[in-house]
Parts: C-alpha cells; structure tokens; sequence
C-alpha cells in the first residue's frame, strides 16, 4: 500500500463513519451497526498510526538540522517557537479523562503547556478540544516510541531531531 491508498482508505473509513454517526444520533442503528462503527474506529486509528510511522521513517531518512522541519520549504510549520521540548507532561495519562474515569485509545502531548490529552480515535478527542479551547498549536505523540510532531493550524506533521 503506497500513501494514497492508505489516504484513501481513511475517507472511505471516515464517510461510513459519519453515516453511521448520524444514523446513531437518530436512533436508528442496529446493534451490528454499532459494533460495525466500534470496528471502523479502531481501524482509522490504525490507519492513521500506519501513514504517520510511514512519513516519520521517511523524515528520519533525510538529513535534519536542528530544530529544523525537514521535507519542501511550502511544508514548514510556523510555531516551533510554541514548541517547548522541555515541557512537563500533565501526567501519565489524558487529564480530563482521569478526571471522569474514562478511558482512552492513544495520548498527544500539547508542546505548549505539556496538556496530555486523547487522540480523535478516542470518544472524548481531549487533545483537539485542548488546541480549540486554548490556540495551543502543536501536539505530539505521547506514544513510547513515537516522535511525530502534529501543527493544527499548518495541518502539518513532522519531526524535530
Ligand atoms: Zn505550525
Ligand atoms: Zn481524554
Ligand atoms: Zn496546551
């Protein structure tokens, strides 16, 4: 599977998504549905964890200087001064669902305040709500192992050596 499969795969995930989505707010899903929508979730995830391992390695690959976005110049993001590689994450785990004993899929690490929120395969998206709520711009991934950096308003994924 090259990147565009993958990309594509993601919006035909995500247009079932949304159906059933607005069939379930109605009220008119099958418990298959439901399950069916449970399935579709965790798939885009894994989807999305595929396309980002896969552009992280082919960052890796190419010379980096430090502090410096690789790839074209038009793909750069605009907020690494918001980008405190020192933070103090919140804690362990996503704040707020902590807070309401819930539970999450994957963690971003907001590089402004150091918010540890959940990812938007998780039900509650608290990392996204975090940027919308405060402007903060760029998150990353609080996965062990991962190193992927995500601009909201540049809508831009990279990596920092
Ligand atoms: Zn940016
Ligand atoms: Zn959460
Ligand atoms: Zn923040």
């Amino acid at each position: 599977m090259d990147d565009q499969q993958i990309i594509d795969h993601i919006n035909s995930l995500a247009s079932e998504e949304h159906l059933l989505f607005n069939r379930e707010s109605e009220g008119k899903v099958s418990p298959e549905e439901r399950e069916r929508l449970r399935r579709i979730e965790v798939t885009l995830d894994q989807a999305w964890d595929l396309l980002h391992q896969r552009r992280a390695r082919r960052n890796a690959a190419r010379p980096r200087d430090r502090r410096r976005v690789p790839g074209m110049s038009a793909e750069t993001c605009s907020h690494l001064d918001e980008v405190h590689l020192d933070v103090a994450p919140s804690g362990d785990g996503c704040k707020e669902c902590l807070e309401i004993g819930d539970i999450w899929v994957h963690l971003r690490l907001c590089m402004s305040c150091g918010h540890v929120g959940c990812c938007d395969s998780s039900k509650n998206k608290h990392a996204t709500k975090h940027h919308r709520a405060t402007d903060h711009p760029v998150i990353r991934s609080f996965q062990p192992g991962e190193d992927w950096f995500w601009c909201y308003p540049d809508q831009l994924m990279f990596e920092l050596d």
